[in-house]
């Protein structure tokens, strides 16, 4: 198979069929955009299996993902699309860039979820985009925002509810979204504790990426724990 890209954490290869992609989820585990690096062992059979996991539960609740099947431990079967380059970052409760950026206490529960965009670009650190930069860059319509917007609060009810009853808080997360071959705008990418913040109802310890990234534990263990709750078998 052709590999057609690389990113931080999975790699994209051409199947056959021009409409499907595999995805594969590697070990490698970034932070603070690549200034910090390691290789986090099963990482990518977690994030497979947990990804997995929630793409199957929000196509049931009726939102359109790129996810087709998962072949094996590291790999997916997905819908090729043209991927939308925005990070978007929906908040339930104020942590990481957030807090920094707005000086809002982490911790502080937001009076209502918010769903934030950023540009996605490596090079100039993936900065905050105003919806009216997006349709200036052409980006993405505001027609594009305003249903990417809802899906990512549908998404959003749905992870919090799933999360919630496991006992973790879903503080906030970033979904990618991606033009598929009919036209539509569907959730591509992944849904793992690399791209969720993840707090212990009882003592609020984090289960996700931060472990990693404030060197405060071991996030193997964490994700192995996510997974378990979920009733993932892996
Ligand atoms: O760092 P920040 O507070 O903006 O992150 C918000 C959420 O988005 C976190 O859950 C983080 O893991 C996720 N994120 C991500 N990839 C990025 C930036 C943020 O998955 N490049």
């Amino acid at each position: 198979m052709m590999k057609i890209y690389e990113g931080k954490a999975k790699i994209l290869y051409q199947t056959e069929n021009p409409k499907e992609l595999v995805q594969y989820f590697k070990d490698d585990t970034t932070a603070f955009n690549n200034q910090k690096f390691a290789l986090k062992e099963g990482k990518g059979v977690l994030n497979n299996a947990i990804s997995t996991h929630f793409m199957q539960v929000l196509s049931e609740s009726g939102i359109k993902t790129h996810f087709i099947k998962k072949i094996d431990e590291r790999n997916q079967l997905v819908q090729k699309v043209q991927i939308i380059p925005l990070e978007v970052i929906v908040r339930n409760i104020a942590a990481g860039s957030f807090s920094k950026k707005f000086g809002v206490e982490r911790g502080t529960i937001l009076s209502k979820p918010l769903v934030e965009f950023s540009y996605k670009r490596d090079d100039l650190g993936d900065p905050l985009i105003p919806e009216s930069h997006v349709d200036a860059l052409g980006i993405a319509t505001f027609e594009n925002l305003k249903e990417i917007t809802e899906h990512s609060r549908k998404i959003n009810i749905i992870l919090q509810k799933e999360f919630k009853k496991t006992g973790l808080i879903l503080v906030d997360f970033k979904i990618e979204f991606g033009i598929n071959s009919k036209n539509e705008i569907i959730l591509a990418d992944e849904i793992s504790p690399d791209s969720c913040r993840l707090w212990n109802e009882n003592d609020g310890t984090s289960l996700d990426k931060d472990l990693f990234r404030e060197e405060k534990g071991d996030i193997i263990e964490a994700y192995k724990e996510v997974a378990k709750r979920l009733g993932i078998t892996l």
